[in-house]
């Protein structure tokens, strides 16, 4: 689950990125916070390494997170959120080694990641250009993870704060090429975008599959409320929109797996697929009745866990790529 793409020389299951896409699927209709810590590792952490890691740091970590090492993606700041490559996280060079000062926020795992890819600025007078990822072990001298925030939803998967303080890492523990950290950013999300578009898909048909049964099963003005055409419609719609949602999203998948141009349709199946799980969440609450506002059923959770999608642009930088400018989809050379 953790390496599906990943190939078998290093442990992975040398699967294919569409099985990463149905894996995540099916989790999120059971928990999204499940779903979310595997599309991290597939979609970011793993293919990080993969993409721009030297021989040496593929035949290091790979092997390790494929097995029991989880990834942390560490870009966001109290002062850089949507305008992520603002970031003051700084890397000296000192010889052959650098030393990384800041403080980042919203790290999404951090509290069991064994690895963290930190985008620190080596070069502040470049701007962005400066930015350069760096491989931090979790157990480096100076790095410290804070407590875990207490969130509205995918409370299952932790984020917390990281701060370094003169935490030493050697020149061999660049990912990549110095200044390019901000391009890397960039590419990882777009294919992440279509896992999210998976989760997003996910949690709104494990929503919709616990409550339809318990329509059928209510028994209102003699008949059940699922009986009633005035939920029929409403049911119909959203089953239509559901579908429509997974064949963006596999259509995503599709063009991913075959190296075809996807950004567009990854952007398009991410919203798509954030806006049907809202509707769903929300009808399937109602449909419930009062028992659908408690906790006696999964329903609020579903509901509660689909607004990491909406309300925070978090992900959506990190995940969905809309990082320099909110909402306009650039790619790694257009930003260049
Ligand atoms: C659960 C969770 C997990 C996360 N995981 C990670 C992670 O693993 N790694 C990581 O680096 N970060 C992570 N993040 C952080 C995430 O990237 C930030 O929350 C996100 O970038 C938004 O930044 P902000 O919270 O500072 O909001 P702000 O940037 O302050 O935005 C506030 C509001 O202003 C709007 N806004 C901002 N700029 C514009 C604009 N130009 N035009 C229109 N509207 C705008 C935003 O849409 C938002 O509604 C996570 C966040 C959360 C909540």
């Amino acid at each position: 689950m953790m390496s599906i793409e990943l190939g078998e020389e290093y442990g992975g299951t040398g699967g294919s990125f569409f099985s990463i896409i149905l894996a995540v699927e099916e989790l999120a209709k059971v928990d999204p916070a499940v779903a979310l810590t595997c599309e991290l590792q597939n979609t970011l952490t793993v293919k990080l390494f993969t993409t721009y890691g030297t021989e040496e740091q593929k035949r290091t970590y790979l092997p390790r997170v494929a097995k029991d090492t989880l990834g942390s993606f560490c870009l966001s700041e109290a002062g850089s959120g949507s305008d992520a490559f603002s970031l003051k996280t700084r890397a000296e060079k000192k010889g052959d080694y650098y030393v990384i000062n800041g403080s980042k926020m919203w790290i999404s795992l951090a509290e069991d990641a064994g690895v963290f890819f930190v985008m620190a600025n080596t070069d502040p007078s470049l701007g962005y250009r400066g930015i350069t990822c760096f491989v931090v072990d979790r157990n480096t001298e100076g790095l410290h993870v804070g407590k875990k925030e207490d969130k509205l939803g995918i409370r299952a998967s932790s984020t917390c704060p990281v701060t370094f303080d003169n935490v030493k890492v050697p020149e061999t523990n660049i990912l990549g090429q110095v200044g390019q950290g901000y391009k890397y950013a960039i590419g990882m999300l777009n294919t992440g975008r279509i896992g999210i578009a998976a989760q997003m898909l996910g949690l709104a048909q494990g929503c919709f599959d616990h409550t339809v049964p318990y329509t059928k099963e209510r028994v209102q003005f003699g008949k059940s409320v699922f009986d009633f055409q005035g939920m029929q419609h409403q049911i119909a719609q959203v089953a239509t929109q559901l579908e429509a949602a997974r064949l963006l999203t596999y259509n995503a998948a599709r063009l991913a797996e075959a190296g075809q141009p996807v950004i567009k349709e990854a952007s398009m199946a991410k919203y798509y697929a954030a806006e049907v799980a809202t509707l769903t969440t929300s009808k399937c609450i109602e449909w419930m009745g009062g028992v659908g506002f408690t906790k006696n059923y999964p329903i609020e959770k579903y509901y509660r866990d689909c607004k990491i999608d909406k309300e925070k642009e978090g992900l959506m930088i990190l995940l969905h790529g809309d990082g320099i400018n909110q909402g306009v989809i650039m790619t790694p050379d257009e930003i260049a």
